[in-house]
């Protein structure tokens, strides 16, 4: 079928390979005709280099590297009911993660709804806090797109029981994120607070991180509990703790000192507050203003030791070309980690830099790295199931999360 109007690009033979393996993105260098008469945010049909078959169709995106975003692999329309059908399809699975008997251990009211390129929405990212949805739209693509695509979002997450829908738009500057403006519904509360898996937490809407929370960590902060509880440790460190989701959980867990290190000042006084919602008095505790390397270096010449070493630093590869500064990086402040892990402690590491795998980042971890050859690795998790990711595009799977004991 060929929509009137609806224009094509033609793409070289590897590229129209990935298309078909389930590869959501085609970099403009594989796309050989037609780009230069698209807009960004067009709904295009791609065509193999022979012109003997439709490879699928996306949303074009020309002025980005990622040239265009593919929706539909094969030789389906994209239309109204194809949006549909895939909003529908990433909120009935939430439903069945965060609805009903799954609400037993006095649930989950954050998480995310629509993890864009993993759900097959690619530059389009929901995340749900209680009755807020949060919409981010990655890229010119998207933001040209929105005004198509929110109607159907919308109409459905009404039906959901959302009642307010704000959008951030994460534009090519990523420290210039941009601040929440109202869709929607009903004005944004500047702060919430949501439950994880029982456990209160309070979010900054209006200045937090992301679209508030880092969501990915929610089944990493409940195993920090567990671990906690199990070792009966006492003495915690969470390092890059920015909402102390970590902390929190750490104390709920039994920890009679943790100690929160951010850079942010301001992301301790939300700890804080999530700490008193939670029945843990936050002056137990010990919250450093700090660059967590600085930090380290001192403890170290201290001779301080913590039982629960727990690392969780921004990406530090930007893009390909700094990984090898990247993988150096998160070497060195694992070795600082190691150092002030106590013997017989748990070292929980993570990382979010898309361009660091997961066999790279374990061997960060190894014995040489930490100058100790006492520990092992007990565990190398992702993300929740809120956060699906596709076979064919290894870039998605960017969170790692190591615990070695
Ligand atoms: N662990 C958190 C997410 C961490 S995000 C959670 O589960 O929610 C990364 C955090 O690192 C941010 O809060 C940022 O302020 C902080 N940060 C960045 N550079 C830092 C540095 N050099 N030292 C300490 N904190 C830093």
């Amino acid at each position: 079928m060929k929509p009137a109007g609806e224009r094509e690009i033609v793409v070289a033979r590897a590229a129209s390979e990935s298309i078909r393996r389930g590869h959501p993105w085609i970099w403009r260098s594989a796309i050989t005709k037609g780009l230069e008469k698209v807009t960004a945010g067009e709904v295009v049909r791609i065509v193999a280099a022979d012109g003997s078959a439709v490879v699928g169709r996306g949303i074009a995106d020309p002025a980005s590297p990622i040239a265009a975003r593919v929706w539909v692999n094969g030789e389906a329309p994209m239309n109204g009911a194809l949006v549909d059908a895939r909003i529908a399809r990433a909120l009935r699975v939430r439903q069945q993660l965060f609805g009903g008997t799954a609400a037993a251990d006095g649930g989950t009211t954050a998480y995310r709804l629509l993890h864009g390129e993993g759900d097959r929405t690619p530059g389009f990212v929901v995340d749900r806090y209680e009755h807020v949805a949060v919409l981010r739209l990655d890229g010119d693509a998207a933001r040209a797109y929105a005004d198509t695509f929110i109607p159907h979002l919308w109409k459905q997450l009404e039906r959901t029981g959302v009642s307010t829908l704000v959008k951030r738009e994460a534009g090519g500057d990523a420290k210039k994120e941009a601040r929440a403006t109202h869709v929607e519904g009903e004005p944004m509360p500047d702060v919430i607070v949501v439950r994880e898996h029982g456990v209160p937490f309070v979010v900054d809407l209006a200045r937090g991180q992301k679209t508030g929370a880092f969501l990915d960590q929610r089944e990493n902060r409940r195993r920090v509990q567990e671990i906690v509880a199990s070792r009966k440790a006492k003495r915690v460190l969470n390092l890059f703790s920015y909402a102390g989701g970590f902390s929190l959980r750490a104390a709920l867990g039994g920890a009679e000192r943790v100690t929160s290190v951010d850079i942010a000042a301001n992301a301790h006084a939300t700890a804080q507050s999530s700490f008193k919602r939670a029945g843990v008095d936050p002056r137990a505790h010990e919250f450093v203003t700090a660059d967590a390397f600085a930090f380290l270096a001192e403890a170290k010449r201290a001779k301080r030791t913590w039982d629960v070493v727990v690392s969780d630093p921004p990406s530090f590869a930007p893009s390909e070309k700094a990984l090898q500064r990247a993988i150096q990086a998160y070497r060195a402040l694992h070795r600082a980690c190691a150092d002030v892990l106590a013997d017989g402690g748990v070292l929980c590491a993570a990382s979010c830099s898309s361009h660091v795998d997961a066999s790279d980042f374990a061997a960060t971890l190894d014995d040489q790295s930490l100058g100790r050859s006492d520990l092992r690795l007990l565990s190398l998790d992702g993300p929740g199931e809120d956060h699906p990711t596709l076979p064919a595009w290894p870039e998605g799977r960017y969170l790692k999360f190591a615990v070695l004991e």
